[in-house]
């Protein structure tokens, strides 16, 4: 059995008011300098973290795998867990699309990253040092990755946070996205919180049973109380929340659950993703045809309601959404 050295706190789970609140030392350095994206940190830096008893970096590089247009970068964790993170290219700069959980509770039934279970919690500082190590040229970050951001809380929380802090990354608020399939315990207490971050909701059904068979793990929480609770973020937020929905072929491409999401939407704050699965391997689902999306965006501009067809990048490596699988160090897919 492999054994893993005693890990010490790390500093980047520090938010600007506990770094400030440290004994002084002999060694100072600027809250600023925990997030450099150099692989090889100052030596002020380490003689700071050596004197604190802090590690300063939790991930380590184990693979990276490139397509056209995204890379995919498998990280192990200090207690010998893995997770993997995506920079995606775009024409005005990178996305980091960042896991939250080593593995997901969830168990949705399109998606690769429940299949194991969920084995742990990320730390915020393990959240924000994926955004740190897929370096500076972020400028937006997407929580897609492996896990349910609002199942970790109070870690994610405190990531956007630190990532935020205008004394630390000063990362923009409006280039953080939360994706979540909507627990409504969690987005009643984000509606609460200062943060000007954008919201997106993984509804894929109009109706309680086809959502709890396609999302298992959230078969208590109903379509209508899921709708609600974002729909009333929207509103305190005075933005629009995105719902995505995974058009499936003979699951949930009806035309009454067109209808059902035009009455739903019409006259909120909502725009709508229409999406088409990213096959999985072991997983049957069907890829809907491109008549039917054509024929769902249609209705829905009819309503007036704002709708687009995004096709994932990333694909090319199987890093394109719900393709994530939780990996062993040497990057083996767990399963069940
Ligand atoms: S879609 Fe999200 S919530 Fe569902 S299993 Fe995948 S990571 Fe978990």
């Amino acid at each position: 059995m492999t054994s893993f050295p005693v890990k010490r706190p790390l500093a980047l789970d520090l938010t600007a008011a506990q770094f400030a609140a440290l004994p002084r030392g002999r060694h100072a350095i600027a809250y600023r300098d925990l997030f450099s994206p150099h692989a090889d940190l100052p030596t002020a830096t380490r003689r700071w973290a050596e004197e604190q008893g802090f590690d300063l970096r939790a991930l380590t590089l184990r693979s990276r795998e490139r397509g056209a247009r995204s890379q995919k970068v498998l990280f192990a964790l200090r207690d010998g867990v893995a997770v993997e993170s995506v920079l995606i290219r775009r024409h005005d700069g990178y996305t980091a699309c960042i896991s939250s959980q080593v593995g997901c509770a969830f168990a949705c039934r399109f998606c690769a990253s429940g299949q194991a279970g969920l084995k742990r919690n990320l730390s915020a500082g393990e959240i924000v040092e994926q955004v740190v190590r897929l370096g500076p040229r972020v400028n937006r970050i997407v929580f897609m990755g492996i896990g349910e951001p609002l199942n970790n809380y109070e870690n994610v929380l405190k990531a956007i946070r630190i990532l935020r802090d205008r004394q630390g990354m000063d990362f923009p608020s409006s280039g953080i996205t939360l994706s979540t399939i909507g627990i409504p315990k969690g987005l009643k207490a984000l509606r609460e919180e200062h943060l000007a971050i954008n919201l997106t909701i993984s509804l894929h059904a109009t109706t309680d049973e086809s959502r709890a068979a396609l999302i298992p793990g959230s078969r208590k929480h109903g379509v209508a109380e899921v709708v609600a609770r974002a729909l009333s973020w929207a509103e305190r937020h005075n933005r629009d929340v995105t719902f995505v929905y995974l058009v499936l072929p003979g699951i949930n491409d009806s035309r009454a659950d067109l209808e059902r999401l035009v009455a739903m939407f019409s006259g909120q704050r909502a725009r709508i993703n229409l999406m088409r699965w990213n096959p999985v391997a072991g997983i049957r689902l069907g890829r809907t045809e491109d008549r039917v999306l054509a024929l769902f965006r249609e209705r829905l501009v009819r309503a007036g309601i704002p709708v687009v067809v995004r096709d994932t990048q990333g694909r090319d490596i199987s890093a394109a959404c719900g393709q994530l699988w939780l990996r062993d160090l040497n990057g083996r897919a767990l399963a069940a």
